[in-house]
């Protein structure tokens, strides 16, 4: 439904009311699927460097071993998802939701789902020491599984000068249709309990809030019963206002304080986790396993049969939307994610990765599509923006290729809800502007450098010319010297 803004009590600006979708999967508790024939484990599935392969075509590998070593501080390892053969490191066409492909390890699976024999948890985690936790997360992979896919150990990890005072979890899951953390949240709730421990004792710190929407009343009855015994950690029944699940709003709306652009949440005392990077954690820190699954919500109308699955990193989507009993034929669009910030695929070979929260196949009645207008200057969009943006003003800018004049709208501070796009009465992509706007302002910067690089060079070049033309001046005129000296000498 269109113009319908936020309007429940809430603490941060902007956002939007979507009709939530969720009924469609949200009593759907959380099934395994068998493994499929071939895995596609892309190399790069976090934000930062890619991991480098560590195994080579033929290798046996077991369950969690590792096979793409991280490069860097800011990356991320990749592990096996099960035992089995590695048929090759290739260019996955469908590697990435982007379309663009990317290097990935294909593995066949051998059926004996072998776990790796020297996998090993800390004995007594509470009795570690941080750094003895945050290396095991680091160890293990385990990126936000929020879809972020941010490095966790980094997190984590606070400088000196940061002081951590809280810790918040999200399990806000505002973006329509998914409910992978609801069912985490009801299904797993002590382990994520026992995860939010962990991670207290590894900051040092006594306060945890776990916020979760209304519209999740089987989760908040879970994990009201888990965290009954434990007054570090309360829950916030936040309402439902889109996109609350945001780092930001969510930070916003637990604590009130508000993170300006350009800083960290870490920066202003507070660290926060989604639900199911919690459990990833636990899992990392108690038993060494690596994060080589994850629970995705397969939705939409244009299934069969909505589920919340647990599936191996690197199972092709086709072999999801199988398991639920297939497309219907009227599927007018298959998205990886939700409505308001996926992407839309059209090659189902397309895996699952760490960031991957959702597949949802919708039918035309679940869509808007109308013809784009000329913007109307009605300033909806502002008033929808929760990061303080001006959505017109930078659609315009990126539409007409006004790159330079893209960093003075603050692009880079669009997180991509869609919130805008949402709002807008002109049906405007707004967001594909968007994206559209920060690529081109990615590849400006690359050319920019590029100049920059090739003046310093022709720069030095010519300064050496210079100074060789100089000495070779410098030495005539010594040898000119000399010859004259040793004409005006005295012959005896
Ligand atoms: S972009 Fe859309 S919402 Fe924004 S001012 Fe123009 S017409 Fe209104
Ligand atoms: S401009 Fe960006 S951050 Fe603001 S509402 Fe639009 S998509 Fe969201």
């Amino acid at each position: 439904m269109k113009h319908d803004f936020a309007t429940a009590i809430k603490r941060f600006y902007g956002g939007v009311h979507p009709d939530d979708r969720k009924k469609l999967s949200l009593q759907n508790a959380i099934e395994s699927i068998s493994m499929p024939e071939r895995l596609f484990i892309p190399l790069h599935q976090h934000i930062g460097a890619p991991s480098e392969p560590c195994v080579k075509t033929g290798d046996k590998v077991f369950k969690g071993e590792l096979i793409g070593s991280s490069q860097g501080f800011v990356s991320s390892c990749v592990h096996a998802p099960t035992s089995g053969i590695v048929l090759g490191i290739e260019d996955h066409v469908a590697g990435h939701p982007s379309g663009l492909g990317q290097q990935c390890i294909v593995l066949e699976p051998d059926g004996n789902d072998q776990w790796h024999p020297e996998l090993t948890g800390l004995e007594d985690p509470l009795n570690a020491s941080p750094a003895q936790i945050i290396d095991k997360i680091r160890q293990a992979g385990v990126v936000g599984l929020g879809g972020a896919s941010f490095p966790s150990f980094i997190k984590m990890s606070p400088q000196q000068h940061q002081s951590i005072d809280m810790l918040i979890i999200n399990g806000v899951e505002c973006e329509p249709y998914l409910t992978c953390d609801a069912r985490v949240m009801e299904e797993r709730s002590e382990e994520i309990v026992e995860s939010i421990r962990i991670m207290l004792h590894a900051l040092g710190i006594q306060n945890c809030v776990i916020g979760i929407e209304s519209n999740k009343p089987g989760a908040i009855q879970a994990i009201s019963k888990a965290v009954e015994k434990t007054p570090k950690i309360s829950i916030s029944v936040l309402p439902v206002v889109y996109p609350q699940g945001a780092e930001k709003m969510l930070i916003e709306a637990v604590t009130g304080r508000q993170i300006p652009a350009g800083k960290l949440p870490i920066d202003f005392g507070v660290i926060v986790h989604n639900v199911a990077t919690a459990l990833a954690i636990r899992n990392a820190v108690l038993f060494g396993h690596p994060l080589i699954n994850r629970i995705v919500t397969v939705t939409g109308l244009g299934i069969n049969r909505p589920a919340n699955l647990e599936v191996p990193i690197g199972t092709p989507v086709q072999a999801l939307i199988d398991h639920c009993g297939g497309l219907k034929r009227d599927v007018k669009r298959v998205v990886l994610g939700g409505p308001m910030m996926g992407v839309a695929i059209h090659d189902f070979g397309v895996p699952v990765v760490k960031g991957t929260s959702g597949v949802l196949a919708m039918l035309e009645q679940e869509m808007h599509i109308e013809p784009e207008q000329p913007c109307i200057r009605c300033g909806y969009c502002v008033q929808a923006c929760p990061m303080h943006l001006v959505p017109c003003e930078m659609a315009l800018r990126a539409r007409h290729d006004l790159i330079d004049q893209l960093q003075d709208v603050n692009l880079l501070d669009c997180i991509e809800c869609g919130s805008c796009a949402y709002v807008c009465p002109a049906n405007i992509p707004l967001v594909h502007y968007f994206r559209y706007g920060k690529m081109a302002m990615a590849n400006s910067k690359r050319v920019n450098e590029k100049k920059e690089l090739t003046s310093q060079r022709s720069q030095a070049k010519q300064n050496r010319m210079e100074f060789e033309r100089a000495e070779k001046e410098r030495k005539k005129q010594e040898m000119r010297l000399a010859l004259a000296a040793k004409k005006t000498e005295p012959v005896t």
